[in-house]
């Protein structure tokens, strides 16, 4: 039942239109369905997908109506943005996933309030994020970030580099390792960005026999899921196909990025 939504600005429903919640729920079940079809393509179970709703730039009062259509973990790229909505919905059961870079000095807020980390990609913020941890007596999931598209822009791991990590992943006891995690090239020509998906699942397969937890691919978006999901995807992180196009230039969340023919439409 309704979590008391607050009323719309003209700019909200500029944005989100004069009914988010019918829109959400229609947006949602729309991506489901498009998540059960590519399943099938792939001769995969439904259940071994997980959608993460991706929430960045969206406002907390608006998030309220995502709650009420039953959407209940958020996924958030800056750490800031995060922490200001987790505070102001703290009287809704909410998990908080946080999927984008983080700084080491901003180690210790992660900590406090989330669930998830889809962007591990150093051994200091690994020992960092476990000494917080352990202080608040806390446990955290995270997927360990490889940059799949060799693109200078993007976070993470260099493919040679992640098997060297993954072994050292025994030390920080607070962290559980589920999986990795990529963003894929920028293109709207999928023989570029299923290439970037081919090669997590790879590296996968053979980090898995260094660690067993790490059996997860968090990959694909709103312009590639359904690619992600043939490839092996175990969750993809959705935002503007659920939430409608976004205001901000995506240069705000991935410094360096360029927009390309693909832009960001949903
Ligand atoms: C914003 C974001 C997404 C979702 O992108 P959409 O185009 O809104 O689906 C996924 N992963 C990360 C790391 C993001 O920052």
């Amino acid at each position: 039942m309704g979590t008391n939504n607050p009323p719309l600005s003209p700019e909200d429903v500029e944005r989100f239109g004069p009914d988010p919640l019918t829109s959400f729920r229609t947006n949602l079940a729309s991506v489901e369905e498009r998540i059960t079809l590519a399943c099938a393509r792939a001769g995969r179970d439904r259940a071994s997908v997980r959608l993460l709703p991706i929430t960045k730039t969206v406002p907390a009062h608006i998030l309220r109506y995502a709650f009420d259509v039953g959407i209940s973990t958020f996924g958030e790229n800056k750490i800031q943005e995060a922490m200001t909505k987790c505070e102001a919905l703290h009287d809704l059961a909410i998990d908080w996933s946080i999927v984008g870079h983080l700084q080491t000095n901003k180690a210790k807020y992660l900590t406090r309030f989330a669930r998830e980390f889809h962007a591990l990609d150093s051994l200091r913020l690994a020992d960092l994020l476990n000494t917080r941890l352990e202080r608040e007596d806390r446990f955290l999931d995270v997927y360990v970030q490889v940059n799949t598209s060799g693109e200078d822009s993007k976070f993470g791991l260099h493919p040679n580099a992640l098997l060297p990590f993954v072994e050292t992943l025994d030390q920080v006891p607070r962290l559980r390792p589920c999986g990795l995690m990529t963003l894929a090239l920028f293109s709207s020509d999928m023989a570029k960005v299923r290439p970037c998906f081919i090669l997590l699942r790879r590296l996968r397969d053979k980090a898995v026999k260094h660690n067993a937890a790490l059996t997860g691919l968090s990959m694909g978006m709103t312009g590639d899921f359904e690619e992600a999901i043939e490839e092996g995807a175990t969750v993809v992180r959705v935002g503007q196909a659920i939430f409608g196009k976004r205001p901000t230039p995506d240069g705000h969340y991935w410094p360096g990025f360029v927009p390309t023919d693909r832009g960001i439409e949903p």
